[in-house]
């Protein structure tokens, strides 16, 4: 069995990826300082031997250094989210996504780590208007947010030629489920979509709701950390993914699909009128992942639709927010 560390593990995603790695039986450490994480997306492991909570900071060379120690793999979540926060904050975005991303490469060569799998973002592919979006052809960054994360990939490659260090990049797709925040200025669009519905607020969509996105289930995102994290094909490693489904869903269809699952629980939300307001700067209209790769190099196989994937986190949220 394996010791990870996963950065950011108090997160939606990495909170999800404890969860998974200790149920298989890994050791798990989690390093977060709290930003946006929470401590009750750590409170169901807090007691288990096999896991440990590292609280620092990923902008702190010690504390990387002090979590990294002993690590077979790190899984690399913790960074701020968000374009409109980075576009109000480029400097604090800027500390931790790129200064903090490259304390964390130094810590996991220094601790000699297997491999170093990390969060990239499907905000790399900027202006490129083509579709479906393929790893090697991306355009020009439209936000502090996605320019960060596209220095995440070129430092990643860099410490696999110049240091040895095996690194794998997931650009992650709008990825949703269960424990993603509904909460703060900052929300994502599902659980604030979700828990307005709930309380019989209606949402505002930006723009006319035809722009689109390729939602990804979280299960399908644990699963190409897994891949990931495991593969060894030689030709799989020191390169990025696409971590996506391949299908992508306007911002009207999400609503209406939303709508008619929690209308189950509860019928009124059915008749919760729609706002529309302007388009928010830094989005693109539209975005699908080709997954071809995943699929060729890593074996990935969705296992969740976007169907399915929201009709389980609607589920998850009516057990948790009402
Ligand atoms: P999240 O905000 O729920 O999780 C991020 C975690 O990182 C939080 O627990 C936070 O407290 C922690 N963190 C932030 N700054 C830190 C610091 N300085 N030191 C230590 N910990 C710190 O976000 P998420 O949605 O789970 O995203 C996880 C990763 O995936 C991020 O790197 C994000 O950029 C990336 N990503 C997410 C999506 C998505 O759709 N959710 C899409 C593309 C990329």
């Amino acid at each position: 069995m394996a010791k990870i560390l996963i950065t950011g593990g108090a997160g939606f995603i990495g909170s999800n990826l404890c969860e998974h790695f200790l149920n298989e039986g890994h050791s798990v450490v989690v390093l977060d300082n709290f930003a946006t994480g929470h401590r009750h997306n750590l409170a169901p492991f807090m007691e288990n031997a096999l896991f440990e909570l590292v609280e620092g900071d990923i902008r702190n060379m010690a504390d990387c250094h002090r979590a990294t120690a002993g690590a077979d793999y790190v899984l690399h979540q913790a960074a701020l989210g968000s374009v409109p926060r980075s576009i109000k904050d480029p400097i604090t975005t800027n500390e931790v996504n790129v200064s903090g991303f490259l304390n964390m490469l130094v810590a996991a060569r220094d601790a000699g780590v297997k491999r170093f799998v990390y969060a990239a973002s499907s905000s790399t592919y900027g202006d490129s208007v083509a579709l479906p979006k393929v790893e090697d052809q991306i355009g020009k960054p439209l936000s502090p947010y996605a320019i960060t994360k596209f220095v995440n990939e070129l430092y990643a490659e860099i410490f696999s030629k110049t240091y040895g260090l095996e690194t794998i990049g997931l650009r992650y797709f709008n990825v949703f489920g269960r424990r993603q925040d509904p909460n703060g200025a900052y929300a994502a669009v599902i659980p604030l979509f979700v828990k307005q519905l709930m309380n019989h607020q209606s949402p505002l969509i930006n723009g006319t709701g035809d722009f689109s996105r390729d939602f990804t289930y979280i299960d399908n995102v644990v699963q190409m950390n897994e891949r990931a994290m495991l593969t060894q094909k030689p030709e799989a490693i020191n390169t990025v993914y696409n971590t996506a489904v391949g299908d992508r869903t306007t911002l009207n269809e999400l609503l209406g699909y939303l709508k008619e699952f929690l209308s189950d629980f509860d019928p009124a939300i059915a008749d919760v009128a729609v706002e529309y307001g302007p388009n928010r700067q830094g989005d693109i209209p539209h975005s699908l992942a080709s997954i071809e790769k995943a699929k060729q190099l890593l074996d990935y196989q969705p296992t969740h639709p976007i169907k399915q994937g929201l009709k389980e986190a609607v589920g998850w949220y009516w057990s948790h927010l009402k």
